[in-house]
This record gives C-alpha cells, structure tokens and sequence, in this order.
C-alpha cells in the first residue's frame, strides 16, 4: 500500500470517529437539505416491507424521543446491546434524525430490519405487539423541527397503511404509560400529529 494512501485511511478513519472535525464543521457537514432526506425516505418506504419480510404482525405505533441531542442509531444501538444485553441492539423499529449528526427529518430503519418486537415500554400490554419510533432530540427542551415531524407523518402513514393500524392505535409512549415518563417531550403536540395521520389532503 502507498504511503498516501495509508495516509488518505488513516484520516478517513479519524474522520468518521470524529477526531478531527470540530463541532461546527460536523454541524456543516451534515447540513444536508431536508429534500434529500425526504428522496432517501420514499425510497425506504417502497422498498422496506419488500427487503424484510416476511413481516411481524405489528398492531400499535408508539413515538418515543432520546432525550440526548447529539445520539445517532449506532450508539443507541450499542448502548441498548450494551444495557440490555439484547444482540439485536437498538430497542427502536425507526429513528428520525435531528441534523446533529446526521440528516434533519432522515428515516433509518432500526429493529425493523429484524421484524422482532422491541422492548420500550414499562407496560408493553398496554399497547400489544408495538412498533416504536424514536425522534431524536430532547423535545421536552426545544421544539419538534417541522421537518422531523413530517417525516413522522410520512413514515407513520406508511406503516398504518401496510399494517392496518387505525389512528387510534397511534400513541406517544406518556400517553401509553403515564407518569412513569416525560418521553417525547411536552413540545411533541400529540393531537395535531394524529390530525395529520387522517388528512387526505397531504401535499406530497
Ligand atoms: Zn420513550
């Protein structure tokens, strides 16, 4: 191998684990326009039933948040492998990125690759055999980013659709399990999300 292409790995690689860019470049380079995510995301909804099936009879969504600003999907994943010891990792079916880390509003399949349940409630038989999706963000601090909640309506008019799951059956994980918690945060408006759910009018 050539010395610069050693060189070229060695950086690359101090790169991805975040050595070498400060903060506000890392903020740069994840300024991806929103458009991006919404193609990167319609093609994950054509596709993603068809890629891991066959697929578990889901029959309840709950909407979750991380609380933490900066988490992305592999350190969830390790942490919930880590913490709960479960190889499959993150115990979450989606999560919709924040522009921290990675692309505002971006869908990233979790769990669902494995159509297994996950373990995200204090009562799960308050809401038999979930789906979960997470925001992340700490919404109990700051507003929703209005494009992380279309993402939200998009995705979860999707798996409404393909599961046969009604509006009704649509929750945030406080409204499933009370004052055990805060999550997603008192600025996630839970009613004007399930509003959007039944338009029939959403621009596209
Ligand atoms: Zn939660």
């Amino acid at each position: 191998m050539s010395t610069k292409r050693r060189r070229f790995l060695h950086t690359a690689s101090l790169a991805t684990a975040g050595v070498l860019l400060p903060h506000r470049a890392l903020a740069r380079k994840n300024r991806v326009p929103y458009s991006e995510s919404q193609q990167h995301n319609r093609e994950l909804f054509a596709t993603m039933y068809r890629d891991h099936a066959p697929l578990y009879d889901f029959r309840n969504i709950v909407i979750h948040h991380t609380a933490a600003e900066y988490a992305t999907l592999a350190g969830i994943d390790r942490y919930h492998r880590n913490h709960f010891g479960d190889p499959l990792g993150a115990e979450y079916h989606f999560v919709i990125n924040n522009g921290k880390k990675r692309p505002l509003g971006l869908v990233e399949p979790a769990r669902f690759r494995h159509q297994q349940l996950a373990a995200h409630l204090f009562h799960p038989e308050r809401a038999p055999d979930a789906l979960a999706i997470c925001l992340i963000g700490n919404f109990e601090k700051r507003p929703v980013p209005t494009q992380m909640v279309d993402a939200l309506v998009e995705l979860t008019r999707s798996l409404m659709g393909h599961f046969s799951i009604p509006v009704d059956r649509v929750q945030t994980h406080r409204e499933v399990d009370g004052r055990l918690t805060q999550c997603p945060g008192k600025h996630f408006d839970a009613d004007s999300f399930r509003a959007r759910l039944t338009d029939r009018f959403l621009p596209t």
